[in-house]
């Protein structure tokens, strides 16, 4: 069966490029009827805080990426690891290196001025007897020789061997290095496929040195790569978003972001929109594309309109609720933002631009202050603020509106940048025929009141 795993270390908050691997891990575990499992790997005492740990299932939670069974701690697997570096030690594939910092930095100091690449030189590998000293445990890895993988991804990788060096398993206070937990806990989880972020391609080949040393199996390997921004740099802080949370407040919705990320550096058309399921069908780890992926907002902005679009009013009226706080508007102001709901939905991208322009229905006869408008114009005000009479239906509506306009010798194009300005203080807004209908008589005649006062 089929096993990925997700396997954050909880020191920050989740970037938007884990939220791609953790889905083109959850992806393909679904894909082939597999499990995947989350690990969290708190082996950093200091950095490592519950309210990322947390985070991380918030995040899951949200996006709907369930994990399978048990979340796994790689803190409470220590002793696990210290047994595999102990054995690997009584079998002689280990050794105790029992050199001290200062001696280590002088010796590479030393390969830089003799032009070596600078790497522990393997001067207690073959101590003949033990030293009453402090000592780390360290892999006899092969010195000649190449380690080679065929990743999912990034195709064939190989290294010559000479070019890695006895790398460390166990620190001398006993605590196991990353490569060595890593190992242990995938093989312990029976993890088959290793889906992660390309900057971990380097370390893969030290990991297969030590599945060889264990005689264990090696799981596939997948580098998914990095997201760089439009301009083609790293995505930072800098030029964009980067953490998942950060989308979140930007009032994208889930459905969109788990798109959008699906399609990028995928063979897949990027503003193709496909269900949960379908993708889960179609995807294969073997269709991502090896270069880096380039985020674009223009996208990722489109994408979301489509699915707000494609929401019906009162899901997204609830949805906007959740985003905004329900206690924003009163329950009228709530019926007249959904009674608008449709033509706001087609005028704005997130749930955050929703929000802003559904304040124009939501609050009541709120006072947006005066506007400039000529004596015909307040006159046509002023004459509409008196009638209460006004037809129901949005046909009629519109050519009462129309004829009364006319009748003060005014056409729609010279009045409506008024009238749009006065109910709602915004350049683009909903057609004026639409918001006499949702706003209704009495608040259209307050603020059209406030606005010539
Ligand atoms: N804990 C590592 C990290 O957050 C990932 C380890 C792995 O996927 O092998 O970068
Ligand atoms: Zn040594």
């Amino acid at each position: 069966m089929v096993i990925t795993r997700f396997a954050p270390s909880p020191t920050g908050g989740l970037h938007i490029g884990s939220v791609r691997t953790i889905l083109f891990n959850w992806l393909y575990a679904k894909h082939c009827n597999g499990k995947f499992m989350l690990r969290i790997e708190d082996t950093d005492i200091e950095r490592s805080k519950q309210e990322h740990v947390q985070d991380i299932y918030d995040t899951l939670n949200w996006l709907g990426l369930k994990w399978d069974g048990d979340v796994v701690f790689q803190l409470k697997n220590i002793k696990r690891h210290q047994e595999v570096a102990q054995k690997l030690l009584s079998e002689g594939k280990a050794y105790k290196c029992y050199c001290t910092q200062e001696e280590l930095a002088a010796m590479r100091e030393l390969s830089v001025k003799e032009g070596r690449t600078p790497g522990y030189e393997r001067k207690c590998r073959d101590l003949k007897q033990e030293l009453d000293k402090p000592y780390v445990i360290r892999l006899k890895c092969p010195i000649t020789g190449k380690t080679e993988f065929t990743d999912l991804i990034q195709g064939h990788c190989c290294i010559d061997n000479e070019h890695l060096d006895d790398m460390i398993l166990l620190r001398s206070d006993g605590t196991p290095t990353y490569m060595l937990a890593v190992v242990v806990d995938d093989h312990d989880m029976g993890i088959t496929n290793v889906i992660r972020a390309s900057e971990h391609l380097n370390n893969t080949y030290r990991q297969k040195q030590i599945y060889d040393a264990c005689g264990w199996t090696t799981p596939e390997f997948a580098h998914v790569s990095l997201i760089h921004s439009e301009d083609g740099a790293k995505l930072s802080k800098r030029n964009g978003a980067t953490t998942i949370s950060e989308y979140e407040k930007m009032g994208f919705l889930k459905e969109a972001i788990l798109n959008y990320l699906i399609h990028l550096g995928w063979n897949k058309s990027e503003e193709e929109i496909l269900t949960i399921d379908q993708c889960i069908k179609l995807f294969d780890i073997r269709h991502v594309r090896s270069s880096p992926a380039r985020f674009s907002m223009p996208k990722l902005l489109n994408i979301n309109s489509i699915y707000m679009r494609a929401m019906s009013n009162e899901d997204l009226c609830l949805a906007l609720q959740n985003f905004a706080g329900s206690d924003k508007y009163d329950h009228a102001g709530w019926e007249r933002v959904l009674a608008g709901m449709s033509e706001l939905k087609s005028r704005t991208r997130t749930l955050a631009e929703l929000e802003t322009m559904s304040a124009i229905y939501g609050n009541d006869g709120t006072y947006f202050g005066k506007i400039e408008a000529d004596e015909a114009t307040k006159n046509l005000f002023k004459n509409i603020i008196e009638e209460n009479n006004w037809p129901d239906d949005i046909e009629s509506l519109t050519a009462w509106l129309n004829e009364k306009i006319a009748s003060h010798g005014k056409t729609l194009k010279e009045v409506a940048p008024a009238i749009r300005m006065a109910l709602t203080k915004e350049k683009v807004a909903p057609s004026i025929f639409e918001l006499f209908k949702v706003l209704g008589s009495k608040i259209v005649a307050k603020r059209l009141a406030s606005s010539i006062a």
